[in-house]
């Protein structure tokens, strides 16, 4: 059943005329995602301001089998939050309260459209409601951390540059709250570290909202450390810095982060008013971070500067303060958006492989570039080995995106190939779900999809998404 005027005036009554959105052009705004590269218009988008209101959309969905969307910020950049099928569209940017901090526990509950870094904010006593530095924050920091919000986080189940050590949003996510397709409020999971029974939360992690509309999330913590240290190193090859990355991991030490970013990346970067006095000449460059107490950071940070050393960097230099340090964390986390300045567009690529394999990933990657005739720059989580190539290409040039599409599709097979997947974090969304049987057998696809039936019997949580019609 279409959306008639009669449901647009029952969610009306439900949000509030100052919280919905059904005129065509302001529609405009959620028919992409962070890609742009296809576009999809919802009939209706909604704010509602709490679970209850969800609940009430949501069974108004249910009711008339229409398609529903969960939405955060939108910068999915898989084609996640696109209405493909069209329907109602449920932002949640205007739940957005932390509501509680929680140090003994530790945790933070929080609604769902809280932006990633306003949890951290809120513990540093940067957000006005909370004047205590707890000495606290929220360790799964994706690049989008500053515009993300927890529950696209959770749909997608994001990554990050500390992920490495604590591990990605599942991991940090203790309950959920959510509201299932026919408009049942749920909560799974608490503030106790494990539950028995099955991994309900697990399952709805990275879910891309084929499930459920997560509205509230408790949160996992993480304390301060008594000191880190940042070290910057530069590469004549980007073989030399994928060998630096597996010799570092392979010698037991854990940072918790480890970057790579290659030249056209840090050009980038270095153009924009962003830049961290990266160095422009290098083919490659590694950004680590290790944390714990002083004695034991200081030992692990000359273990590393030394393994840098022997794996052929040209420059290791330790940042002489927290100011320096978060001039390179910075300029890291602009990285995607620099893009601007070195190519009119481009896609990003988000694939994962074995770490040992990175040198050869970054290779092939290269002989793709050149097979295509594109430019490619490498940012990515090294530690983790989730890569981001990123495809500059010109869309004001006839056929040229299609190609772009092409070699990232062979990036991505590529890394199959050599024993990764798909997707390190950006989720399976639109764009890949072709892919998606590379991996899974059908066996195990039915699996999966059984498992949505159970929440989503209809059909109507985010169509089109994650699996092949
Ligand atoms: C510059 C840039 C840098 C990025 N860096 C990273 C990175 O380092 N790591 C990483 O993992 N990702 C990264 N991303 C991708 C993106 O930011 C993440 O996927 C993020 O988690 C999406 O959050 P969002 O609030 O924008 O969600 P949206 O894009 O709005 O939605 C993402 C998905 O979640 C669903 N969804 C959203 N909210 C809910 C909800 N409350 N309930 C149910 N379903 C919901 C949507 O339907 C969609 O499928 C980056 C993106 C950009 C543009």
């Amino acid at each position: 059943m279409g959306i008639t005027k009669d449901i647009i005036t029952e969610l009306e009554r439900i949000v509030g005329s100052n919280n919905i959105i059904t005129d065509d052009v302001e529609l405009t705004v959620y028919e992409a995602d962070g890609s742009f590269v296809y576009t999809a218009k919802p009939d209706v988008v909604v704010f509602p301001r709490s679970t209850e209101e969800v609940a009430k959309v949501v069974r108004v969905a249910w009711e008339n089998r229409i398609p529903i969307i969960g939405r955060g910020s939108g910068t999915s950049l898989s084609g996640g939050a696109l209405p493909i099928e069209g329907g109602i569209v449920i932002s949640l940017t205007r739940m957005n309260r932390v509501l509680e901090l929680d140090v003994e526990n530790e945790t933070a509950t929080v609604e769902a459209g809280v932006i990633n870094l306003w949890v951290s904010d809120a513990l540093a006593k940067l957000n006005y409601q909370y004047p205590i530095d707890l000495g606290y924050y929220f360790p799964a920091d994706p690049g989008s951390q500053r515009v993300s919000t927890i529950g696209g986080n959770i749909s997608h189940n994001a990554g990050g540059v500390k992920c490495f050590k604590y591990g990605v949003t599942v991991n940090n996510v203790r309950g959920l709250k959510v509201v299932l397709p026919n408009g049942e409020v749920r909560f799974f999971g608490g503030k106790v570290v494990e539950n028995p029974g099955y991994d309900v939360i697990g399952i709805m992690s990275g879910s891309e909202g084929t499930m459920a509309i997560v509205t509230e999330a408790v949160l996992r913590i993480v304390s301060n450390y008594e000191s880190v240290k940042t070290i910057l190193a530069a590469f004549n090859s980007v073989e030399d810095a994928g060998t630096a990355v597996s010799r570092i991991i392979s010698s037991g030490i854990r940072p918790v982060a480890l970057e790579f970013m290659d030249k056209i990346a840090v050009n980038a970067i270095e153009a924009g008013p962003w830049g961290g006095g990266l160095p422009t000449d290098a083919e490659a460059i590694l950004l680590i971070d290790v944390e714990g107490s002083e004695p034991g950071t200081n030992a692990e940070a000359s273990r590393i500067i030394e393994i840098l050393k022997s794996s052929g960097a040209y420059m290791v230099k330790l940042a002489k303060d927290r100011a320096e340090a978060n001039r390179w964390w910075n300029a890291r986390k602009q990285a995607f958006g620099a893009m601007g300045f070195v190519g009119p567009n481009y896609i990003t690529g988000d694939g994962t492989i074995p770490r040992k394999k990175l040198p050869e990933a970054l290779h092939r990657i290269r002989e793709i570039g050149n097979k295509y005739g594109f430019r490619i720059a490498n940012v990515f989580h090294a530690g983790d080995g989730n890569l981001h190539p990123l495809i500059l290409y010109d869309e004001r040039r006839p056929g040229e995106r299609e190609r772009a599409l092409q070699a990232e599709d062979e990036i991505l097979r590529m890394c199959v190939e050599i024993g990764g997947t798909i997707t390190g974090e950006h989720g399976v969304g639109y764009y890949k779900k072709h892919l998606i049987g590379l991996l899974y057998t059908d066996y195990e696809l039915n699996v999966m999809k059984n498992i949505k039936s159970v929440f989503d019997p209809l059909g109507i949580m985010n169509p089109g998404k994650i699996f092949p019609r």
